[in-house]
């Protein structure tokens, strides 16, 4: 066994050490880990502690497990104050941070209405049912309580999930993760959600935005480094009834899909960040969406609209920055669009 480290430790020396690569279904998505350390040995422990970190944040935040802390939440905070880690509060705390930005764009308690809706069932929230969850999208019926690190509801019918921020929580605490291990160049990908360090044998990774009406066509292939990169989608989670699409991402204001656009791409420093802000740009729609990227320091967006068009943020546009940031794909067709 020692000799064979040895040999490993040596062939990596001389430049051998390749890219460790795996993926696993956690969170109710896609996890891929890239990653290159030169000792293959802390190369494969890395992307077992990545992949074990996922299992836990999931065990955590997921709304479908009885166990989760956030399942805890959501049974009492109507009658008591529930006491939470402070990795699930401060989480929570940031959510509500991103809906005073988002003028309420982004409101974990969307899931009031959203439970409501099964995309794989078809099946979707009355005009009744509806009306009389009125009131209860709305991040101001949360009593959070710094000190204690306790979350209540002002009312009962309240409910939380973290499905537009999580992921790329996950993805920033994987990427500390490597970083304390020593890592320098990595990607973690959860679902929509990546965030990449360094570079990859000293060239940019290639993220693709896919086509959101082609399953195999990509619209603008992007090459990045050091960034996080979030894209939300009308063609995840959805299904079409009598021309209409109803799918995952819910405007706060109607309970209903938004509707202005077809994906939101958002580059930014973190995927925290990027991911509520993809969900939130989804919400705002084009003008609205822009304005709030516009206005933000380091944060860069791409969006489709309904009739497939793509828009860039003025970052994006900037000029000479465009040719080689942004490339549409050349290997596709053009997107095909109503
Ligand atoms: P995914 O990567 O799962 O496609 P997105 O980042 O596109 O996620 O966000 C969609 C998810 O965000 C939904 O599945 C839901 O859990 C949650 N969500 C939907 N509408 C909102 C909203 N208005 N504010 C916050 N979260 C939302
Ligand atoms: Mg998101």
């Amino acid at each position: 066994m020692l000799v064979l480290l040895a040999a490993l430790v040596a062939l990596s020396r001389l430049g051998f050490a390749d890219w460790e690569h795996r993926e696993a279904d956690i969170m109710g998505t896609r996890i891929t880990v890239e990653l290159f350390h030169a000792d293959p040995l802390i190369a494969a422990q890395a992307i077992e502690a990545v992949m074990q970190e996922m299992h836990r944040i999931d065990a955590t935040m997921s709304p479908y497990l009885e166990s989760s802390e956030l399942a805890r939440i959501n049974r009492g905070a109507h009658r008591h104050a529930v006491k939470v880690s402070a990795e699930l509060f401060a989480l929570i705390d940031r959510s509500i941070g991103f809906s005073e930005l988002t003028q309420g764009a982004f409101d974990i308690t969307f899931a009031s209405v959203g439970f409501l809706y099964d995309y794989r069932r078809g099946k979707r929230p009355d005009q009744a049912q509806l009306q009389a969850a009125a009131g209860l999208i709305n991040y101001q019926n949360l009593v959070m309580d710094a000190e204690a690190h306790t979350i209540g509801f002002t009312r009962p019918g309240v409910r939380v999930d973290l499905g537009g921020i999580a992921k790329g929580y996950a993805v920033d605490r994987c990427i500390s993760l490597l970083q304390a291990q020593g890592i320098r160049n990595a990607l973690v990908t959860a679902g929509g959600d990546s965030r990449m360090i360094g570079d990859r044998w000293g060239r940019s990774w290639t993220i693709g935005i896919r086509d959101p009406r082609r399953k195999e066509g990509v619209v603008a292939l992007l090459p990045l480094k050091d960034v996080a990169v979030s894209t939300s989608g009308d063609y995840e989670r959805y299904f079409d009834d009598q021309g209409v699409r109803y799918h995952h991402i819910i405007d706060p204001k109607s309970g209903d899909s938004a509707r202005e656009l077809q994906s939101v791409t958002i580059i930014g420093p973190d995927a925290t960040t990027t991911d509520a802000l993809s969900t939130s740009v989804f919400v705002l729609g084009r003008e609205r969406g822009m304005q709030l990227v516009n206005g933000l320091p380091d944060i860069d967006a791409i969006l489709v609209d309904s009739k497939g068009r793509l828009h860039y943020s003025l970052g994006l546009q900037a000029a000479g920055n465009m040719d080689d940031y942004v490339k549409t794909s050349t290997e596709t067709e053009p997107a095909e669009n109503p």
